[in-house]
Order: C-alpha cells, then sequence, then structure tokens
C-alpha cells in the first residue's frame, strides 16, 4: 500500500516541480521544430520538383526553339539545292526575311563545297566572315563531311565566333553527296538565343549553366545571390549535341516557393507549448496555494484536536479521583443527575448505592496512610471491574464508594448487584505482602420511591448505609420510609451525645453473672446507660455506634472504666466487695494508645485490685488486635485484669488466636444460648465451646440466660457462669446490691436448680 501511496507522492512532487512547466515548453518547442524540419522537407522536395519542371520546361522550351530554327535553316538549304541559280541578291532577299521571321539568328550564310564562306546577311558587322573557312579544324571538317554525306545537319557547339562572342552555328547541306552545294548555316549568338528562348521571369529567377559533354560551356548568370542548396542539371536533347544545363534559383526564388506552414506550425506550436507552461506554472501555483492551505488546515485541525485532547484530559482530571482512578464525587452527582432525567423519561428505576469499607479508619490510623492508599486503590480495581455501561463506580473521598446502577427494572437486579459488590470482598486483599480481609456496609436508595433528585437519593442513601452498619456491619440496608425520621433522632442523638459527658448523663447499669458451680454472684457486667433529658434512658445499641464513628467512645469509654472503679471503690468493705465488674470496650477504644495507662489510673486513683476488672472485647476486635500486632492486650493482661471474649461464636472461624493468646473468660454469645434446647446444632456447639474453653483453661459465661431449661442445660454441661434476664436483667448499682441483699436472686436459681 505504501509503495503507490510514495509512488503517487513523487509523481505529484515532480508534477509540482518548477522544472515541469519548463520541461513542457521544451517538449513544445522540440515538437514545433520537429515539425517544422519535416515540412521545410516537404517544402525543400516541392522546390526541386519545382526547379525540375522549370528546367523541364527551359529544356524543352530551348530544343523546340532550337529545332524550329535548324529546320528553317534545312528549308533555306532545301529551297537552294532546288535552285541552284538562285542569286546571291535572292538569297540574300530569302535570308533576310528569315532573319525577320527567326529573330534569334545573328546571321545566315551560305558557305561553298570547300567550307569558306561566300554569302552573308547581313553582311554590317560580318563582312570579315566572308571567305573564312569554317572546317578550321579537323573536328569540324569531319563533321561537315559527314553531314553533307548523310544530309542532316550539323551543329557546330559553342564556338568562339569569328563575328565576335560566342555562338553556335546550324549548319544545313544543300544536297547532299556529289550533288552538294555547300551549306546554309545560321549563326546564333548564345546570348541572343537564350535571352530568346528565356523568359524574363526564368532569367531573373535562376542561373543556367550550359553544359557541353558535361563541360560548362555557357554561363548565363543574372544574379550572384542564387541558392547553395538547390540545383538541377536538365539534359537538352539536340541532334548532334550532347548539351545539359545547370539551374540554380535564386535565393528569392526559393523563398517564393516556400510555403508559411513551417513558421506558422513552429511559431503555433511554441506558443501553445508557452501557454500551456504558463497554465502549468499557475496550475501549480494554485496547487502549491492549495497545498499550503490544507497543510494550515491540517496544523489547525492538529492544533484544535490537541486542545480537545487537553479538554478533555482536564475535564477527566476533574472528573476523576487522582488516587484510585475511579470517577470522582462531582462528577457522580452530575452523571446521577443526568441519569434521573433520562429516567424520567423512560420510566426506569435507578439505584444509587453507598459502600463504606468497614473499620478502614481503624486500619488507616493504626497501618499507616501509606496502607490506606493501597487499600483503597485495591478496592477501586475490583469495584471497577463491575462498571459498564449501565453501572458507574465512583470514589466518594474517605472509605466511601458510590455506584450507580441505571435501567433498574426490578429490586432484584439491584441485589444481584449488590451480590457482586459482596464477591469483591470474599477474597483477602494483599497489601504489603500480607493478606487483610475487608468488608463493606451499604446503604441503597432508589429512584424514584426513595427520591427524586440526585441530593434526596444521596442523603436516603446514607441514611441507610448508617442503619446498615448499626446493624452490625458488612451487611446492607436498602433505604425505607420512616428511615429518615430515624436519622433525624440518629443526628440529635449524636449533637446530644456531645453534651452527655459533660452533663453527666451516663449511667451503669449491673448485671448479674451467676457462678453456675457454686451458686453465687461473684461478678457483674456493667453495661452503659443514657439518661436523655428528653428521650428517657437510651439503651447502648442506640448511641455506642454513635459514639464509634465520632470518636467519642473512647471519652465514654475511660468514664465508664472510671466509673466501674469507682463502684469497685464503694463495694469495698461491704458485702459485695468480692464482686468483679466486666466492662465492654469497643474496638476503637483500644485504638487509644493511653487506654492501659488510663485503666491503670483509674484502678490506683480508686485503690482496687486489678483483678477486680474485666475487660470485654469481642472476638473480632480480640483478632484485629492480635493481626495487628498491638500489645495492648498483652499490657492489659500484664496489668492484672481479668480479659474477656465478648458474644463468642459469631465473629471468625479461627480459634487459634485462643491458643497463641491466654484469655480468662469467653463469653458465648447469646444466638447459641438462645435455641439451646431446641437445635441440636447449638446444643452441639455451646458443648463444644464449654470443653474447648476449659481445655484452654478458661471460664464460660453463657450469655442471654432466659430460661431454666437454658440453665440447666448449662449446668448439665459445667457452663462456668449464667448471665441472663433469668438471673436478672441489668439493673442499676443500688438495685443489684436491694437484690443480692434480700437475695432474691440466688432464691430464683435456687428454686431453678430444685426443678
Ligand atoms: P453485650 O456486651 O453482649 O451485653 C449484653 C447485652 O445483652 C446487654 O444489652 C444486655 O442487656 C443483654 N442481655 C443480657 N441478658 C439478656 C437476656 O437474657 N436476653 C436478652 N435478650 N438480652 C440480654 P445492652 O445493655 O443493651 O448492651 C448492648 C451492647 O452494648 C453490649 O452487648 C455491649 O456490646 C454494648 N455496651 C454496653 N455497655 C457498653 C459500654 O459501656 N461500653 C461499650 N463499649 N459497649 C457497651
Ligand atoms: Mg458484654
Ligand atoms: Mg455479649
Amino acid at each position: 500500500m505504501s509503495k503507490p501511496a510514495s509512488a503517487t507522492r513523487i509523481l505529484v512532487r515532480g508534477l509540482l516541480s518548477p522544472f515541469f512547466p519548463v520541461l513542457i515548453l521544451l517538449l513544445f518547442l522540440t515538437l514545433a521544430a520537429v515539425l517544422r524540419h519535416g515540412l521545410e522537407q516537404q517544402d525543400d522536395r516541392q522546390i526541386n520538383a519545382n526547379l525540375m519542371n522549370e528546367a523541364h520546361a527551359m529544356a524543352n522550351g530551348l530544343e523546340r526553339e532550337f529545332i524550329i530554327h535548324a529546320q528553317a535553316i534545312q528549308r533555306m538549304a532545301q529551297r537552294l539545292a532546288a535552285s541552284p541559280e538562285t542569286s546571291q541578291a535572292a538569297w540574300r532577299e530569302d535570308a533576310r526575311h528569315y532573319l525577320e521571321d527567326f529573330g534569334v539568328y545573328q546571321a545566315i550564310e551560305w558557305i561553298d563545297r570547300d567550307f569558306i564562306i561566300r554569302w552573308l546577311e547581313p553582311i554590317a558587322g560580318n563582312q570579315d566572315v566572308i571567305g573564312f573557312n569554317v572546317a578550321f579544324s579537323e573536328e569540324r571538317r569531319r563533321a561537315l563531311e559527314s553531314s553533307r554525306a548523310s544530309g542532316t545537319f550539323d551543329i557546330s557547339g559553342v564556338i568562339n565566333l569569328k563575328q565576335g562572342g560566342q555562338g553556335l552555328v546550324i549548319y544545313a547541306p544543300v544536297d547532299t553527296g556529289k550533288a552538294n552545294n555547300g551549306f546554309v548555316a545560321g549563326v546564333f549568338r548564345m546570348r541572343v538565343l537564350t535571352q530568346q528562348m528565356l523568359s524574363s521571369r526564368v532569367l531573373e529567377s535562376f542561373s543556367i549553366e550550359l553544359l557541353s559533354d558535361g563541360a560548362p560551356t555557357y554561363q548565363l548568370k543574372p544574379s550572384d545571390d542564387t541558392s547553395e542548396v538547390f540545383s538541377h542539371t536538365e539534359p537538352v536533347n539536340l541532334p548532334t549535341l550532347n548539351w545539359s544545363f545547370t539551374l540554380r534559383p535564386t535565393k528569392d526564388w526559393v523563398q517564393s516557393q516556400r510555403s508559411d506552414w513551417p513558421a506558422m506550425t513552429f511559431g503555433s506550436l511554441s506558443l501553445l507549448g508557452l501557454l500551456t507552461s504558463l497554465t502549468t506554472l499557475l496550475v501549480q501555483v494554485i496547487l502549491k496555494r492549495n497545498q499550503a492551505l490544507l497543510k494550515t488546515r491540517r496544523e489547525l485541525e492538529r492544533e484544535i484536536d490537541q486542545r480537545k485532547t487537553i479538554q478533555l484530559d482536564v475535564a477527566r482530571l476533574e472528573s476523576t479521583d487522582t488516587l484510585t482512578g475511579l470517577a470522582n464525587r462531582r462528577f457522580f452527582m452530575e452523571d446521577l443527575a443526568h441519569t434521573l432525567s433520562i429516567a424520567d423519561r423512560q420510566m426506569r428505576q435507578v439505584a444509587l448505592v453507598l459502600l463504606d469499607l468497614d473499620r478502614f479508619q481503624m486500619l488507616n490510623d493504626s497501618l499507616g496512610h501509606q496502607f490506606g492508599d493501597e487499600l483503597l486503590i485495591k478496592v477501586s480495581e475490583r469495584l471497577n471491574g463491575l462498571s459498564n455501561e449501565r453501572i458507574l463506580v465512583a470514589y466518594s473521598g474517605g472509605d466511601e464508594f458510590m455506584l450507580c446502577q441505571q435501567q433498574v427494572d426490578s429490586v432484584d437486579d439491584v441485589i444481584h448487584l449488590l451480590g457482586q459488590v459482596k464477591q469483591c470482598f470474599e477474597a483477602p486483599y494483599e497489601i504489603q505482602g500480607q493478606g487483610f480481609n475487608v468488608t463493606a456496609t451499604m446503604g441503597i436508595a432508589v429512584y424514584p420511591h426513595s427520591g427524586l433528585d440526585a441530593d434526596t437519593l444521596l442523603r436516603n442513601a446514607d441514611i441507610a448505609l448508617y442503619r446498615a452498619k448499626d446493624q452490625g456491619r458488612n451487611t446492607y440496608q436498602f433505604y425505607t420510609e420512616g428511615m429518615q425520621d430515624r436519622e433525624v433522632m440518629r443526628l440529635e442523638l449524636d449533637k446530644d451525645l456531645s453534651q452527655a459527658l459533660r452533663n453527666d448523663e451516663f449511667v451503669l447499669f449491673y448485671q448479674p453473672q451467676l457462678d453456675l458451680d457454686r451458686s453465687e454472684i461473684n461478678s457483674v457486667e456493667a453495661l452503659i446507660r443514657w439518661q436523655h433529658p428528653r428521650r428517657g434512658l437510651l439503651s447502648p445499641v442506640d448511641f455506642i455506634p454513635l459514639a464509634e464513628e465520632s470518636g467519642r467512645i473512647t471519652d465514654i469509654g475511660r468514664w465508664v472504666v472510671m466509673a466501674a472503679c469507682r463502684q469497685l471503690a464503694r463495694w469495698q468493705g461491704t458485702p459485695y466487695e468480692h464482686l468483679r465488674i466486666a466492662v465492654n470496650l469497643s474496638g476503637r477504644e483500644l485504638d487509644d494508645d493511653e487506654l492501659v495507662n488510663h485503666i491503670r489510673e483509674a484502678l490506683e486513683s480508686e485503690n482496687v485490685p486489678a483483678d477486680r476488672l474485666e475487660v470485654e472485647l469481642t472476638e473480632e476486635v480480640f483478632i484485629q488486635n492480635i493481626e495487628r500486632n498491638l500489645n495492648q492486650l498483652s499490657r492489659l493482661q500484664q496489668l492484672g485484669v481479668h480479659l474477656a471474649i465478648d458474644d463468642f461464636g459469631v465473629g471468625y472461624s479461627s480459634l487459634g488466636y485462643l491458643r497463641d493468646f491466654p484469655v480468662d473468660v469467653l463469653k458465648i454469645d447469646r444466638s447459641f444460648i438462645n435455641e439451646v434446647t431446641n437445635r441440636h446444632d447449638d446444643a452441639v456447639i455451646t458443648r463444644a465451646v464449654i470443653n474447648l474453653a476449659h481445655n484452654l483453661g478458661m471460664d464460660v459465661v453463657a450469655e442471654g440466660v432466659e430460661t431454666e431449661a437454658q440453665l440447666t442445660f448449662l449446668k448439665n454441661n459445667h457452663c462456668d457462669v449464667a448471665q441472663g434476664y433469668l438471673i436478672s436483667r441489668p439493673i442499676p448499682a443500688a438495685k443489684l446490691e436491694h437484690a443480692m441483699a434480700d437475695g432474691s436472686l440466688l432464691k430464683r436459681i435456687a428454686v431453678t436448680s430444685e426443678l
């Protein structure tokens, strides 16, 4: 393909070269020259033919005239032969007539048998010739004798005349043989002969050279200006003479014979060549200008393209998040608004999914921003795998991603997408050589039910997301009617929470834990409550997640530890001084480096031994701490506080950490105990957990014991401690003391155990 293209380019370059018009001109000039040459040659041939015709006509004329004159002389000879007695006077009279009739003769003579000129007409100017012997040479004598013998006339050839000048003599014998009576001779002067025979036109136009036996004998040269190119030699057919003549035309004659065509052809072709090359030059100028214009246009177009690319790049940069390469929030919202306007026309639904990485803040804070960034990039890569013409994935900042699903026909489409998102979090993320299990929580708002514009949809998806977080993360929640109210409440609570500590609105309730072996209450779990000024007593599930999000949990946690220590101190020296208090710590609290110091300070300030305090951490928090190699747990243990794993069994399946880390207490999650008497698998698990804990040297607490059957099961299976509504709900300290004092708690158990 490139060869023809380059051949065309070379051709175009050649056609546009300045030599091209010159070449055209040269071509035309050459053609003109060749044509002119051809036409001139044709002219030359024509001139030669004309010359030949002229010569031919001339020769014919000469021959005719000559014969006429010769015959006239012959007739005179015949008349003299017929009348031998003719007197000189009569003969001269006759000769005079002839001279008048045939003006070419210079003189007419009678020559006797001895070749002596006897009579002569005209006498004037020729007197000297009388008595002249014309057989003056052997050659002449033989010719004359031969003529006399044969009776044919003889011509002398060009001779120097006795009368002067050059001439020619025709001898006609008067009778033949013995009867011969001399000759009648006619003398021509060559000049007169030729002048008589040749027209003035011919004489003007040609130079004539007479040749006798090939040798020049007479020259008639009217003009020096004869052509050197053209000449023609024509034989003259005369009796006894071997004559020819060469005709040379004058240059003027040659010129007059030439046609105008060669010059005209040459001129017009040259002119045509000049015009063509000028036109070519003009076309070249136009084409070059055109090319220049095209080039300028191409350059302009290239520049425009470049600008467009730059603008696109700028637009892309403006619409793209630089870290993740995903669309940014601004672009996403613009696109969402546009999508909604289309969906409105098409009567379709649109789903907006807000996705929050669980525990991202914690990971980011503890493992560093580099880690956080890498995790965000990896998550983006996986999520971006879901994007197509119907799904737009964007990064909104922090640990939040947004997905927009267009053309949703039914909720199943959204559920399918959520399943795909979940799959993105199934495999661990490889970061800095380690695998991390990351989960995500999602809130979904669907147009048009959950909002008619982009902002409302986003706000409602956000509300749904918070609800999902409240439910324990790694889940999703669709926005529903009424969520808004809860959200408003949540926001209000969050605001109020900032005042709660200052206003001393928190209280600790205590839920007793029954030692199943001894049927004693030796420990209680401290469960926080918020005495809200307007809403009344609030459960921790209503505000702990809020506090975790806002970070207020750290202060609340410190307050809880402090309050527990104060309670322990208060109980010292009372019947309740043996009680151990278990406090709940959230993962976020464990991130606080000062936690252990603070607990120590609290214990010390209240002068409470460390083993009076137990710290409950969920299984999940435990594992994260071990994974992150934080030594908070070791430090807590070194401090002497008990460690308990709360809600055991619902979080992680890995039990390896139990072996690696010495925990004092395992609290079986309420969900197992709930159905422990009804469901075989729950019973099996509970038994297994009890055995496992005992084998590892830990005590087991069963949470959520509500029925005697459950209690019996636990007792039978050697569970160490039971906690639940059956024994007591979480109650204020005073109430607890009261219940313990009057033995009402144990009474119920005693009754139960009897059963
Ligand atoms: P948790 O640590 O597992 O606490 C036990 C929860 O189960 C308590 O709910 C308690 O009232 C409830 N419970 C006890 N016995 C029964 C029963 O027989 N049946 C049923 N259905 N429930 C029972 P509460 O007090 O609402 O606390 C909820 C969660 O809030 C706690 O779960 C704990 O994780 C968290 N929490 C409570 N106080 C604090 C605190 O001071 N700090 C932190 N960080 N979290 C706390
Ligand atoms: Mg607990
Ligand atoms: Mg629990």
